[in-house]
């Protein structure tokens, strides 16, 4: 999994699992954003640094073992290892043209994610490769934050020893349920061993913070089972735990399979899922952990920062290496090609000049910032007006009267004394509801 935007279409969760995401990763959405934008996205490169503003950098690694029937990122389950060296080389040298960048010198990050894909199929070697080219053009002296995504049947003792040697700090485990039943329907790689089988090693070596992933209601859950894996999630007494929803966006194995009339084991329907999230929510409450966003309970919110997220849902600056990904830079936003053979290519692979392989972007309005920090960082669950007042110089409770107060009225948020605080309902349901704040020009957009 990654946290990283993917397609999605804005908007409705009802009753049934239907196809179509929800999930909420940016603004403006994606059907906005295009080639005729460039010129836009070249200015933003050339524009003097801003070292106000926080800069972070995500690393792409598109590959997995096998690929899970409800997964609709770009990933690749067929690369060999000279093929994984050619793409580490060509995002070396995009990280080396973007340091070279005007609006990108002398910037230092202060935080760095690794994502995918699965960051930790690639091995040792090939990762410090990629990291020291990378740490020679943008120091890592600043780093608050090093956040890798590990699926635990890649995971060896070596592998997590390098990953604390490079300077990784939050290690991300996409365990995603317990059961290995569950596990092979839904097409993950990992069977249940491999999970307990890596805890020692991280207990041994120890990274600041342990995160780790569950996703409610995949094929074949049932209340036991949930019960089971959030009981087991407990044991593992993670720093942190992310909750997902399943949804069935349009270019999943699964929704193939429904759309054809094949799937024969039900999907649980939205009420059930949001049921069993607020069961894991009840049970690490129990244990004394605390909401820190709609997906993600924390042990200790003063020392569980997730700096990546709160950074970007600030505005923060962030560029992003590896093909399809995601960056933005002085409120543009752009994304690279999404082919393989393209991106290798425009990276000089084949014997051109390497070049930033950016495909599409969008110049955003002031407005539109605002409407995208707001709608982010409710995810939160908390948002405070004075933030926006002083940054947008904009009174949220004002601009955003009507959307408030509909979703007030249906028990999705309260507010009081310049804080919007969603419920428990509305944080349950929060992508959902974020449309309803969004220009009318993007109501219903699809989000490809
Ligand atoms: S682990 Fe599964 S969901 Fe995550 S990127 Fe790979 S195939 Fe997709």
């Amino acid at each position: 999994m990654t946290t990283q935007p993917e397609p999605a279409t804005a908007g409705r969760q009802g009753t049934e699992s239907e196809v179509g995401s929800v999930f909420v990763s940016n603004y403006p959405p994606y059907s906005s954003w295009s080639a005729d934008q460039l010129p836009h996205v070249h200015e933003a490169l050339a524009s003097a640094p801003r070292p106000d503003v926080d800069l972070g950098l995500y690393l792409h690694i598109p590959f997995c073992r096998k690929r899970c029937k409800f997964c609709y990122f770009r990933v690749y389950t067929d690369k060999k290892y000279d093929e994984i060296g050619a793409y580490i080389d060509a995002m070396a040298r995009e990280v080396e043209r973007y340091a070279e960048q005007p609006a990108l010198l002398g910037r230092k990050p202060r935080f760095v994610y690794f994502g995918g894909g699965t960051p930790s199929y690639i091995n040792p070697k090939q990762l410090r490769e990629l990291v020291d080219r990378v740490k020679a053009v943008f120091p890592w002296d600043d780093v608050e934050e090093v956040t890798f995504e590990c699926e635990p049947g890649t995971l060896s003792e070596a592998k997590l020893e390098a990953y604390k040697e490079i300077g990784v700090t939050r290690l991300s485990l996409g365990i995603e349920h317990f059961d290995d039943d569950i596990l092979r329907e839904n097409g993950r790689a990992h069977v249940s061993k491999e999970i307990f089988r890596v805890l020692p090693w991280l207990e041994r070596i120890g990274f600041d913070q342990l995160n780790i992933d569950l996703i409610a209601g995949m094929l074949g859950e049932t209340d036991d089972k949930w019960r089971d894996a959030v009981e087991k999630a407990l044991d593992v007494a993670p720093d942190s735990v992310t909750v997902y929803q399943l949804e069935l966006p349009f270019n999943t194995r699964f929704t193939k399979s429904l759309l054809n009339g094949d799937l024969m084991l039900p999907i649980a329907d939205w009420e059930t899922k949001r049921r069993w999230h607020e069961y894991a929510i009840e049970e690490f409450s129990k244990a004394g952990y605390e909401v820190s966003s709609a997906y993600t309970m924390v042990k200790d919110k003063e020392t569980c920062r997730f700096v990546y997220r709160n950074s970007l849902w600030r505005g923060a600056d962030l560029i992003g290496m590896g093909v399809a990904s995601f960056s933005h830079l002085s409120a543009v936003h752009f994304q690279n090609v999404d082919g393989w053979g393209e991106y290798l290519a425009r990276l000089g692979h084949g014997g051109s000049q390497p070049e930033l392989p950016i495909a599409r972007g969008k110049q955003t309005t002031a407005d539109e910032q605002l409407t995208r920090e707001l709608i982010l960082q409710l995810k939160l669950g908390t948002i405070g007006s004075d933030y926006f007042q002083r940054k947008f110089g904009v009174d949220i409770l004002e601009r955003f009267a009507e959307p408030l107060a509909r979703l007030q009225e249906r028990g999705m948020l309260a507010i009081g004394d310049g804080v919007v605080e969603l419920s428990r309902a509305g944080l349950l349901r929060v992508d959902t509801l974020l449309p309803e704040f969004y220009d009318p020009r993007y109501f219903g957009a699809r989000y490809t």
